[in-house]
């Protein structure tokens, strides 16, 4: 059930006044909100389950991955809530010796955590964990495409947290254009790049600060003298997680001709290991999040395949109304193909060839920065080639999403993947205004240091 429009602006208005009366600053009201989080998602871990695979059948272990950095994002802030709380000392200068200078982590007040569909629990319950830790009253609004996690929350949220801080709102693009209409202190938007152009023009009205995790197209370059058998493991694995559905996936992959003629039977063993002959039936295979998806991601593949250049090596079986697509590699992409058009978000992986590392470095620079670059190579000097000639998010050598498990590593994209950082202290630092704070005394000593300022300041002529 969407949250009626009528009541967004009331909510709104309430969670303002329990900021203003400081409730939310205290270091117990944090400790308290951020308990009841924690054993929030421990003890209804199997509800969480149920939800999250009623939505798109993704197994169980996957569900507790996507938990666990809930999990450890909320530990953590417990855990350092009062380290990084305190004010952080600065070095005076000569002119402030005598004074107190330090900067205070200030909540920035209320704000608006709006999630995506593919981690529907994650994307807002991590997020939140970090403005509580923060002192921030929150308004949440996950994703409507993924309804049962979405109806959890909603049915879940107001009755484990104070109801007069946080708030979830459900619904779509109604609701969240009405959402977008308010006042708020900070939005801190996971999603597409093109709703996030929309969200984040309507905060450019109001002046309102964004954070934006997006995605894009993380490529993958694997080198001559890198482990092929083992990059081909390490890619399927990270391409058919969630089934393709997540902002890091491998978007395509590099490799010069004598690299891919290793890789294809590598990955096609690779795709039978793990979603084994008949993926369809495979109960750790998740499932395309709904039709429309599927049908979109069968149309870039059937253009793909008219194209007499390219080639099916693996998969290719799409089945619309059980929203299932087998794990599909594609050879001989062009850069100009469907495949290197959009974000693929789903199990499709085109094989690029390409001449040299030269050439995969112009093949990345060509395209927007990504959310994450992935590097298979046993030279460093190959390896930092690449890194000093591009800019994305992240970058991981021989291996794939792991910097979303790393609690402390900063989590976002660069330029169209993103704008602004979480996880860990990032995370607390994303959700604070560091407010600078200068003490001065009125006494002798600190008037005497203060004179030299009054005027005739300096004997220099005009
Ligand atoms: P989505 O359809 O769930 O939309 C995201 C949010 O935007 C939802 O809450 C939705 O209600 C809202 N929304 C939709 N249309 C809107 C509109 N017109 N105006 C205002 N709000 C609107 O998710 P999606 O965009 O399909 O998500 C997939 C994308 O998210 C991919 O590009 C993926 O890479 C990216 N993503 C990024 C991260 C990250 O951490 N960087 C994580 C997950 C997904």
């Amino acid at each position: 059930m969407p949250t009626p429009l009528t009541e967004i602006e009331a909510s709104v208005s309430y969670l303002r006044k329990t900021f203003d009366s400081n409730k939310t600053k205290s270091i117990e009201w944090r400790r308290d909100q951020l308990t009841r989080l924690f054993r929030f998602v421990t003890d209804k871990q199997d509800l969480i389950l149920e939800a999250v695979a009623k939505d798109n059948q993704k197994s169980y272990g996957e569900i507790g991955s996507e938990m666990a950095v809930v999990n450890n994002e909320i530990a953590m802030a417990l855990h350092n809530l009062d380290k990084w709380t305190q004010p952080k000392k600065c070095k005076p200068s000569l002119a402030t010796i005598a004074d107190r200078v330090e900067v205070r982590h200030e909540p920035l007040g209320v704000v608006l955590i709006i999630g995506a569909w593919n981690f529907n629990v994650q994307l807002v319950l991590a997020p939140l964990a970090a403005a509580l830790a923060a002192g921030n009253c929150a308004i949440i609004k996950p994703s409507e495409v993924a309804p049962h996690t979405e109806a959890f929350l909603a049915n879940w949220l107001p009755k484990i947290l104070d109801n007069s801080a946080i708030r979830v709102v459900t619904g779509g693009v109604p609701e969240t254009t009405r959402l977008l209409e308010l006042k708020f202190d900070l939005i801190f938007y996971t999603g597409g790049g093109s709703i996030g152009k929309i969200i984040m023009s309507a905060a450019a009205k109001q002046l309102t600060p964004v954070i934006l995790e997006l995605g894009g197209k993380s490529p993958v370059y694997v080198h001559s003298d890198a482990d092929i058998e083992v990059a081909a493991q390490r890619i399927i694995w990270a391409k058919t997680v969630n089934c393709g559905q997540i902002c890091l996936a491998p978007d395509y992959v590099m490799a010069n001709k004598s690299v891919i003629s290793k890789l294809i039977p590598a990955m096609k063993k690779a795709i039978v290991q793990m979603c084994s002959e008949n993926p369809q039936s495979a109960s750790y295979y998740a499932r395309i999040i709904n039709s429309n998806h599927t049908q979109r991601l069968k149309s870039v593949l059937d253009r793909q395949l008219l194209l007499s250049h390219s080639k099916l090596e693996a998969g290719g079986t799409v089945d619309v109304q059980n929203r299932f697509i087998a794990p599909t590699l594609v050879s001989g992409v062009k850069t100009v193909d469907p495949l290197m058009e959009d974000e693929i978000f789903g199990p499709l992986l085109g094989l690029v060839e390409v001449a040299d590392v030269d050439e995969a470095i112009s093949i990345i620079k060509s395209k927007e920065r990504p959310l994450s670059l992935y590097i298979f190579a046993k030279s460093q000097k190959i390896i930092d080639k690449i890194t000093d000639n591009t800019l994305s998010g992240s970058v991981i050598v021989n291996d794939l999403l792991m910097n979303m498990i790393i609690e402390d590593m900063p989590f976002g994209g660069v330029g169209s993947s993103g704008m602004g950082a979480y996880h860990g202290h990032s995370g607390f630092l994303a959700f604070s205004h560091q407010r600078g704070y200068l003490h001065r005394g009125t006494d002798f000593v600190s008037e005497k240091i203060h004179s030299l300022l009054y005027a005739p300041v300096s004997s220099t002529p005009r």
